[in-house]
C-alpha cells in the first residue's frame, strides 16, 4: 500500500514535470548546407504561433576544425534542443561559441539549450543586449512567446549573451575567423552581423528578411540601409537572412531596396507636407516587388510611421 502510494506520487510528480515543459519541435526541420561546413535550419515564415511552437528563425551552425559555432539558436528551449540534436547527428565536436544577432527573443531564447550541454560556452552579442535582456527584456520575451504559442515554449528560461562584441572585432573559434559588422542603428539598436571568413557566409540577423518583411523597432531605415551596404561590400558571397531563404547578395539588396524605397518616398511626402496616411497610396506602386512577402500587409503601416518619424527627426538635425 505504501509503495503504491509512493509510486502514484512519483507518477504525479513526473506528470507535473512534463507539464512544465512544452513538447519537442514537431516536423522534420533539417539543416541545409549553404556553404562548406555551414548549415542553416530555415524556419517557417510568420509570427510565433501554437502551430510553429515559436520556431520561425534561422538557427545556423558552422563545423570548424575542433568545434562547432552556433548563430541564433532560436526562440525557445525546444528550438535550441532541436538544433543541438541536429548538430549531434552530424558531428561529435563540441559547441565552442554562440553568436546572438540582436535582442529579439525569437533568435536567442534557445541559448538555454546550448548552455545546458556546454555550461562554459561564450555567448557573443552587442553591448546593449545582455544588460537589457537581464533588465527585464528577457522575461518579457519569455512571456510573449508563451502567450503567442499558447505555452508551447513552456520551460524556456533567460540565458543572456555574456561576451560583448562591437564593429570590427575579430573572433577566433574552432579554427574559424569571424568578423563583426555593425551599424549604430539598423533593424534595432542591438544588431550585429557575423561574417565567417573561410566560407564567405554572412549572417545578417534581422537586418534582412527574404520573402518576409520585419518589424523595425528602435532601429532606423537609413541605418539599416547602411548596414546592408556594409554587408554587400564585406566580400561575403552567401547571405543568411534572419527569416527566409539563404541566397547570394540579392538577399541584402532586395531588403535594402525595400527599406530605401519606403524611406525615400516617405521623406519626400513629409517634405511635401503630407500626412503618413497620404503617403501609403503613393508608395504602393513602388513596392510591387515585395507585395507578396510575408508580413507586407501588416507591417507596411508601421514602416511608413517609422520612416516618417525618422524623416521628421532628420529635418531637425
Ligand atoms: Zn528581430
Amino acid at each position: 500500500m505504501k509503495w503504491g502510494l509512493l509510486i502514484t506520487l512519483v507518477c504525479l510528480s513526473m506528470q507535473a514535470q512534463a507539464a512544465l515543459k512544452g513538447v519537442p519541435i514537431q516536423g522534420e526541420w533539417l539543416p541545409e548546407q549553404v556553404a562548406d561546413q555551414v548549415y542553416v535550419i530555415h524556419g517557417p515564415l510568420g509570427m510565433p504561433s501554437p502551430e510553429n511552437q515559436g520556431f520561425m528563425n534561422n538557427p545556423a551552425f558552422i563545423i570548424g576544425d575542433d568545434g562547432v559555432v552556433v548563430i541564433d539558436p532560436g526562440g525557445s528551449v525546444q528550438v535550441g534542443e532541436m538544433l543541438m540534436r541536429r548538430i549531434a547527428s552530424m558531428t561529435d565536436k563540441p559547441v565552442v561559441a554562440v553568436f546572438n544577432s540582436h535582442i529579439h527573443g525569437d533568435h536567442w531564447l534557445g541559448n538555454q539549450a546550448v548552455r545546458a550541454q556546454y555550461p562554459d560556452v561564450p555567448i557573443y552579442g552587442h553591448a546593449r543586449v545582455g544588460p537589457r535582456v537581464l533588465g527585464g527584456e528577457g522575461a518579457h520575451w519569455v512571456r510573449l512567446m508563451l502567450d503567442l504559442t499558447r505555452k508551447a515554449t513552456m520551460g524556456t528560461q533567460v540565458v543572456a549573451p555574456d561576451h560583448v562584441v562591437s564593429h570590427g572585432d575579430v573572433i577566433q573559434a574552432a579554427g574559424l575567423t569571424f568578423e563583426i559588422i555593425t551599424n549604430e542603428k539598423a533593424h534595432t539598436d542591438t544588431d550585429i552581423m557575423v561574417l565567417e571568413k573561410r566560407s564567405g557566409v554572412i549572417f545578417l540577423g534581422d537586418n534582412a528578411g527574404y520573402g518576409r518583411i520585419l518589424r523595425l523597432e528602435g532601429g532606423s531605415h537609413r541605418g539599416n540601409v547602411a548596414a546592408l551596404n556594409m554587408a554587400i561590400d564585406s566580400g561575403a558571397t552567401v547571405f543568411v537572412p534572419g527569416h527566409g531563404q539563404t541566397a547570394g547578395a540579392e538577399v541584402a539588396v532586395a531588403y535594402r531596396d525595400f527599406l530605401d524605397t519606403v524611406y525615400t518616398v516617405t521623406q519626400q511626402g513629409y517634405e511635401d507636407g503630407k500626412a503618413d496616411f497620404e503617403i501609403r497610396p503613393e508608395l504602393m506602386p513602388e513596392l510591387t516587388q515585395w507585395r507578396d512577402w510575408e508580413g507586407f500587409e501588416n507591417l507596411l503601416g508601421q514602416h511608413i510611421s517609422a520612416a516618417f518619424l525618422e524623416a521628421e527627426a532628420a529635418d531637425f538635425e
